[in-house]
């Protein structure tokens, strides 16, 4: 199963995310930005499955599952979906936050690293 790596935002705009997800067989990842405009949950993403079923996968599915815990104020229920086929390359404007839903002592991006700060 694909799962969330690592989660990013543009400055000062908490209506886009971007996270990076690795692909079904692990051996790649993938860039995902999802953003609210208006009435319309818009998602930037190809992969394979895109491609031929030319619907959801399992990527944009948790993107839009951690964009509904990032934006918990708004129900995204109501939203029309349109998934933009394109590649997301990182940028050196996103500042990393931690990944929606996860509280942010376990984060999984650390490669489980406990983190100790002595005072
Ligand atoms: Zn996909």
């Amino acid at each position: 199963m694909p799962r969330i790596l690592a989660a990013f935002k543009k400055k000062e705009d908490e209506r886009t995310l971007f996270l990076s997800i690795s692909s079904s067989s692990h051996t790649g990842e993938y860039l995902i930005g999802i953003s609210l405009f208006k009435d319309k949950v818009i998602i930037a993403h190809d992969c394979p499955q895109i491609k031929f079923r030319k619907r959801s996968c399992k990527h944009a599915y948790l993107a839009y599952k951690a964009f509904q815990k990032h934006l918990w104020w708004i129900d995204l229920s109501d939203k029309n979906f349109v998934i933009k086929r394109k590649d997301v390359v990182l940028s050196p404007e996103w500042i990393q936050i931690p990944i929606p839903g996860t509280p942010p002592d376990f984060g999984e991006n650390e490669g489980g690293k406990e983190h100790v700060h002595s005072a």
